[in-house]
């Protein structure tokens, strides 16, 4: 019987690499881009017509190539990127497959023309689905020009799957401001249809490169930050304030090694940095360069290498996380209160923290903000002033009684407390009894009491049940309560960590227990409604990770529920104190469900608002 396997020609293998390479005519400009980079190019040119259908030419100032190199190009596996296997782990180049040409002049019309800078003459060469149908001296400027049409015009079935030319040009638009933000000392435009869509000239800094792209108004909104782990893992970039919400992911821009990637370990790393922070199914802006030496990440995972793998993801995840985490617990509103406005009298000053407590700017997860956004080193360096407890301690707190010991909590927590913009804020007045009005300096300040209250109350939690001291208060008259059969069953396993949470409770009879104690900061009227929901998470509990998140949602409903909602009249002394109370703790501008407790105006928002020039 004749052999039924044959070796396919190398043209075919070539169209078959470039399904995996070139899916659509952003594949090409990816490529096509990332190799002028690679060149070394200062100034990149992207030409588009018709959402790339028709043409893509990209031409660059990089190092060019002689005659000889321009035809080994074309060849599959040929790279000067990488000679040996070592060298895979080893990269610095965004390229390194040596397939990205052959396979798009196996789908395409292209030209290739370069020189390099010592080269007398340019050479051109013209292939058509694979073969080169010409090749010759061409008069070109030292770098290279590659130009591809009719990109799938000898495999239809490819074609068909190309969106609009609006929905194609958006992709590559999209490729090109990424990539953008990677190297901003680089000089690069985007036509499409003759029109100039994108012109970057070089920019000094990536903050330069950010301001061109997305504009001062996002950039005021973006915070700088820069970590290093012990491991030798580093971290830079920008995270944007919560306020800054989208509606997908796709404002979150990763980037390992310089290379733009779209992974899901990113993309949940971020996430966590933010947890609380956001409303569901809203997303941050976020710009962030991993850099990670080479040997331990694999960029050889996805044929569009647009996913890695790290050897130690769980390490990666955590430390981009926690980065994020603290640049944005580092960042609260700025002060900008002049030296002449008194402390507020109430204060104490009562105690001052020894150094490492109070981290400076060069410490571990470091801010600095960005340019229009003025420093708040300062106020980092400031003493710990310990706020007095306050009016709203006892509204805080449900308990008939005063405490003075229900605040202690704050003498536990230096780190980050300054004291500072809320409580330097004159209050003009509340409004419809359920927000504050203030102004500092220059600054028109609104604050959503519920939402302020709330986080106040998260905060503190979130305190008190890290050191295993949610505090409790007895019931005066024990309740006995009783449950579904998976509910029991749940709460029977898990009895001895209610108090954890403030909580504790008694087996009874059957389905049946006695609820002793709830927790201090609970208003005793909501308190069965939380323990329901607490014994709902137990039901469901899974591994840790599903654990912390639990926690936080518990926590979130235990300080909704304890809190002065909206609609209540608050004396100027209560509206102080809830003031000193937002200083005093790690005070993010939006409450835990992640709406926003904070409004604040510049003079220039409000002159805006009366279109006043
Ligand atoms: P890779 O980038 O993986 O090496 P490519 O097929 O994209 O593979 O390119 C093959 C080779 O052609 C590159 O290794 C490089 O030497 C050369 N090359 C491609 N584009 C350019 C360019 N714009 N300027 C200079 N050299 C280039
Ligand atoms: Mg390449």
């Amino acid at each position: 019987m004749p052999p039924k396997i044959r070796i396919l020609s190398e043209n075919l293998c070539n169209q078959i690499a470039a399904g995996e390479v070139v899916e659509r005519p952003l594949s090409v400009v990816k490529e096509l881009v990332e190799n002028s980079l690679d060149a070394g190019a200062a100034e990149i040119r992207v030409l588009i017509e018709k959402g790339g259908k028709s043409l893509i030419r990209v031409e660059d100032d990089g190092v060019g190539m002689g005659r000889e190199d321009l035809f080994l190009s074309l060849e599959r596996h040929a790279t000067s990127k990488i000679a040996t296997a070592e060298d895979l782990f080893r990269l610095t180049s965004l390229g390194f497959r040596g397939e990205a040409l052959p396979s798009i002049a196996a789908v395409s019309r292209m030209r290739l023309a370069s020189r390099t800078a010592d080269g007398e003459e340019g050479f051109e060469i013209l292939v058509a689905g694979g073969k080169v149908t010409k090749a010759s001296a061409a008069g070109v400027p030292a770098g290279t020009v590659m130009e591809v049409r009719n990109l799938f015009f000898n495999t239809p079935a490819r074609k068909k799957f190309l969106k609009t030319e609006t929905t194609e040009f958006g992709h590559i638009a999209d490729f090109i401001s990424k990539i953008a933000l990677s190297f901003p000392q680089v000089q690069i435009s985007l036509e499409h249809n003759q029109r100039l869509v994108i012109n970057l000239f070089r920019h000094s800094t990536l903050a330069d490169r950010v301001v061109g792209l997305m504009g001062t108004d996002v950039f005021r909104q973006l915070v700088s930050f820069e970590n290093t782990s012990a491991e030798g893992l580093k971290v830079h970039g920008f995270v944007g304030l919560p306020d800054l919400q989208r509606k997908s992911p796709a404002a979150i821009h990763s980037f390992v090694n310089r290379r733009f990637v779209r992974d899901r370990l990113f993309q949940h790393a971020v996430m966590e940095g933010y947890r609380n922070l956001l409303p569901r199914h809203c997303f941050p802006v976020v710009i962030l360069f991993l850099e990670i030496a080479p040997d331990l990440v694999d960029v050889n995972v996805h044929p569009a290498k647009r996913e890695v793998r790290f050897r130690q993801q769980g390490l990666v995840h955590d430390f981009l996380a926690s980065s994020i985490q603290n640049a944005l617990r580092r960042h609260r509103p700025q002060s900008e209160v002049p030296s002449s406005t008194p402390e507020p009298r109430s204060y104490t000053l009562d105690n001052v923290p020894d150094s490492n407590v109070n981290r400076g700017p060069q410490g571990p997860g470091s801010l600095t903000k960005s340019k229009d956004i003025p420093n708040k080193v300062a106020e980092e360096q400031m003493p710990f002033i310990s706020p007095p407890q306050s009016e709203m301690s006892r509204l805080l707190s449900s308990r008939p009684k005063e405490r003075g010991e229900v605040f202690s909590f704050h003498s536990d927590y230096k780190e980050g407390t300054t004291p500072g913009f809320f409580s330097s804020l004159e209050i003009l007045g509340q409004f419809h009894n359920s927000y504050i009005v203030c102004r500092s300096l220059d600054e028109l300040v609104i604050i959503d009491q519920h939402a302020a209250h709330e986080r106040i109350g998260f905060e503190r939690l979130k305190i008190e049940f890290d050191k295993g001291q949610v505090e409790a208060q007895e019931l005066l008259f024990p309740k006995t309560m009783e449950f579904g059969f998976k509910e029991a069953a749940a709460l029977e396993e898990n009895l001895d960590m209610l108090p954890d949470f403030g909580f504790s409770m008694e087996p009874f009879s059957g389905k049946t227990f006695v609820l002793r104690s709830i927790p201090a900061i609970l208003n005793p009227e909501c308190a069965e409604r939380v323990l329901k929901d607490l014994i709902e998470e137990l039901v469901g509990l899974g591994q840790s990770r599903i654990m912390t998140e639990a926690v936080d949602k518990l926590l979130i409903t235990m300080a909704c529920h304890s809190m002065v909602r909206a609609n209540q009249p608050l004396s100027s002394p209560e509206m102080r104190s809830l003031l000193k109370e937002m200083d005093a703790v790690d005070f993010n501008t939006h409450c835990p469900h992640g709406r926003p407790a904070v409004a604040r105006f510049t003079l220039r928002d409000v002159e805006k608002m009366f279109h006043r020039p």
